[in-house]
């Protein structure tokens, strides 16, 4: 008989699935206690309990190490209070705005820089999406409407469609983007209905995936993207810099490869925030710059993310190299430079010619 295909939520779960040895139940039970714990049964299959360093397992098996918080770290590392005007709104660019109408995700990662809040804030309740919506509407230079949490894509087809058709209806909102694992964690959800109820006439969607390892591309989660992508919904990806995940250059390459393939663009690469009891997992910036330099010219121009930082306290993201251009003296617009290649070489570049006399007499 298939055994049923039910999300792991319990430690005793994990022991029983063979994912964690029964001497630890105990240290991941306070982990548990602590952190929102699913492992879909699409998850659960892709870890190898052989391989102590199973890249599956080390983004979505709990570890005791992740109760060891750091004194740099913090419970809102990226500063999205600082930028919420209210409930399930956060507003930090003056052009989008993210919307969370759920904290839960389908499988927690274990990384996860919302993990103070995913999987234990509540939903928002009707009135507070109203008065969120309320809020877009009353913002006429909300351009974008980013749907995140947590995971939207958990919601019903019916709930979803219901939030996509509200915002689709405010005048100056043209774009939808949702952020989601589901995907990967959980493709059978991406199911034709769902992909229905993303959809708004006259409005862009786009779909942006969280993906950070190729295995996480099985066929079904290929057959998930396909299905949005065919249905006229642009994707991108995001991923994460995870330690012992995909900081390899090799790694890293074949995912953004499998992407493409997949018609999926890749987009950011994001530096691991400061989350609490997440240093197993983050590399230095030097580190991920050195990744960066790897994958550009050797691998397609589709294959390459913005490597991005998102500055703790909220001042947002910002692209953090590595730069190929250096300048070599000069000023005032007639700076000279020199710009290196895919292989290392540097190569000068001339300043901007002086203005011409007719221009410099009209001043
Ligand atoms: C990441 C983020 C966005 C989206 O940023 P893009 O660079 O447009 O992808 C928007 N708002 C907030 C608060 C964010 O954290
Ligand atoms: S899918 Fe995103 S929000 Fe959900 S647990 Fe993973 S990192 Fe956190």
């Amino acid at each position: 008989m298939r055994p049923a295909r039910k999300t792991l939520r319990r430690p005793d779960e994990l022991v029983a699935a063979g994912l964690i040895p029964g001497e630890r139940r105990g240290e991941i039970e306070a982990v548990a206690a602590r952190y929102a714990l699913a492992l879909t049964a699409d998850v659960a299959e892709l870890i190898d309990p052989a391989d102590p360093r199973d890249p599956m397992a080390r983004q979505f098996v709990p570890a005791a190490a992740e109760l060891d918080a750091r004194p740099e770290e913090m419970a809102d590392p990226i500063g999205d209070g600082a930028h919420s005007p209210l409930e399930g709104i956060v507003h930090r660019y003056p052009d989008r705005v993210l919307l969370k109408p759920v904290h839960v995700c389908a499988a927690y990662c274990r990384f996860c820089f919302r993990r103070e809040v995913v999987g234990r804030a509540r939903a928002l309740s009707r009135a507070q999406l109203d008065a969120a919506v309320a809020y877009i509407r009353s913002h006429r230079e909300i351009w974008e409407v980013i749907l995140t949490g947590g995971d939207p894509l958990v919601l019903s087809p019916r709930r979803l469609g219901q939030v996509v058709e509200t915002l689709a209806a405010i005048d100056h909102v043209k774009v939808i983007r949702v952020h989601t694992r589901v995907p990967v964690v959980a493709p059978t959800r991406v199911t034709v209905a769902l992909v229905r109820a993303l959809r708004a006439p006259g409005k862009a969607t786009y779909v942006v995936l969280h993906a950070n390892h190729a295995r996480e591309l099985t066929s079904a989660a290929r057959a998930a993207c396909a299905r949005l992508v065919d249905a006229g919904i642009p994707m991108l990806s995001q991923t994460v810099l995870l330690r012992g995940v995909n900081d390899e250059a090799a790694v890293l390459g074949e995912l953004m490869r499998a992407l493409v393939e997949c018609r999926v663009k890749p987009y950011y690469l994001h530096h691991g925030d400061l989350a609490p009891g997440t240093a197993q997992w983050r590399t230095g910036i030097d580190e991920g710059q050195t990744l960066m330099r790897a994958l550009h010219g050797r691998l397609s121009g589709l294959c390459q993310p913005t490597y991005v930082l998102d500055i703790p306290g909220g001042y947002g993201k910002s692209p953090i190299g590595p730069s190929y251009l250096a300048c070599i003296g000069g000023a005032n617009g007639t700076a000279r430079y020199e710009v290196e290649d895919f292989n290392g070489r540097r190569h000068a570049y001339p300043p901007a010619p002086l203005e011409t006399s007719d221009r410099a007499s009209s001043l």
